[in-house]
């Protein structure tokens, strides 16, 4: 097992906002990164090269991945069959399995809760017959959820009682789905893990996560979360990526539900590739998430996951970020850009950082 030298190329399927960071963490470490995407994006400003071209092109697939010594993905909808064309010619770090897992949301409650690890309450839903026996299994308030995400951006819809059903599956244009039991949460964290080629995992402290019209608005470390119940979250995260035989860095989003069952953890869902909510990793961290993930890939010695000051991690959304000229002039704030153009509204555009001495024997 031996590690990539510098100066040798991460191919990256994906080339948005996370693939511009792991590109700017390689270089850090001598590496050249390829970015590979179906539309330029930020992570073709910063890679030494950049393709467009299709995810559904195995053939442009193949011949990108003979020219690269390794391959991740900055998103989960790489299509698995790009995964394997890729992987006849270079690893494809995480391995299929992750992208599988993560890809349908029915599969991956199913993979979770086959670990033993709570989920909500869940069922399928192929078609609208299967509406009604769905919410009375897990009603009776409830998300109605597409499997496939990225559906017109059109990916959940709450359902309040039986008679939202037929609206809600409509909305989603009917797609196999799956209802999920709504969870009365007393606030959401994620863990952060990453796991190196040689099987050795280690984690970032955990964030609070609050969202705003769906979409991560903070991540806060310390989170409220006890000690123990950061080891419990731990462990779930380590048994996830043990049975995924996981390489880089893998998020696990959960619920923090008290004492309620089936508490105190229950997992929402995985992202198999650096997560919005480590961000905070690269103001407060000597090694980062993303430099971590490219370490994992790359069969690098993992690098430290402590941090070394409190933090609040804010993203900006859509037109937050005309406030670039005041953040750059904030003492204390630290701004990542990510150099888009058309502030659209829901689309993430930055994010600021802002750092407080670390709070003594805080997790
Ligand atoms: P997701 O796309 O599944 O991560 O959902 C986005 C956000 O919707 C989550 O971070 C939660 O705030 C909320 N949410 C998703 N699923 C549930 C659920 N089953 N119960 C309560 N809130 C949920």
């Amino acid at each position: 097992m031996t590690a990539l030298a510098p100066g040798s190329t991460i191919g990256i399927l994906g080339g948005g906002q996370l693939g511009r960071m792991l590109a700017m963490a390689a270089a850090r470490l001598g590496l050249k990164c390829h970015v590979y995407s179906d539309q330029p994006g930020p992570a073709f400003d910063v890679a030494a090269r950049s393709t467009v071209g299709a995810f559904e092109d195995a053939p442009r697939i193949a011949e990108f991945a003979r020219g690269v010594d390794v391959i991740t993905y900055e998103f989960e909808n790489v299509p698995l069959a790009a995964a394997a064309a890729a992987q006849e010619w270079a690893p494809v770090r995480p391995g299929p399995k992750a992208l599988a897992a993560a890809q349908d949301r029915l599969e991956e409650k199913r993979f979770i809760s086959s670990l033993g690890v709570p989920v909500a309450p869940f069922a399928a839903v192929d078609r609208a017959e299967d509406l009604e026996p769905a919410l009375r299994a897990v009603g009776p308030e409830a998300i109605l959820k597409a499997r496939r995400l990225g559906y017109d951006g059109k990916g959940q819809v709450a359902v309040r009682s039986a008679s939202d059903l037929p609206a809600a599956f409509a909305a989603l244009g009917r797609v196999p789905s799956v209802l999920e039991g709504f969870v009365g949460f007393e606030y959401e964290i994620s863990v952060l893990a990453v796991r190196s080629l040689a099987g050795e995992t280690r984690f970032y402290d955990v964030p609070l996560n609050t969202h705003r019209g769906g979409i991560l608005d903070t991540s806060t470390v310390p989170s409220p979360l006890s000690a123990g119940h950061v080891l419990r979250a731990q462990d779930i995260a380590r048994a996830i990526a043990v049975a995924l035989d996981y390489v880089g860095v893998l998020a696990v989003e959960m619920f923090y539900v008290g004492v309620k069952a089936p508490g105190p953890l229950i997992v929402n869902e995985i992202a198999p590739r650096v997560h919005n909510s480590g961000h905070w990793t690269l103001d407060a961290c000597t090694v980062s998430q993303f430099e971590n993930h490219i370490r994992a890939v790359a069969g690098w010695p993992l690098g430290p996951t402590e941090r070394h000051a409190d933090a609040v991690m804010e993203n900006l959304i859509g037109r937050d970020v005309d406030a670039w000229p005041k953040l750059a002039a904030e003492p204390g704030a630290a701004l990542h850009l990510y150099g888009k153009g058309d502030p659209r509204p829901g689309r993430k555009m930055g994010h600021v950082t802002r750092l407080a001495p670390k709070a003594p024997g805080s997790v």
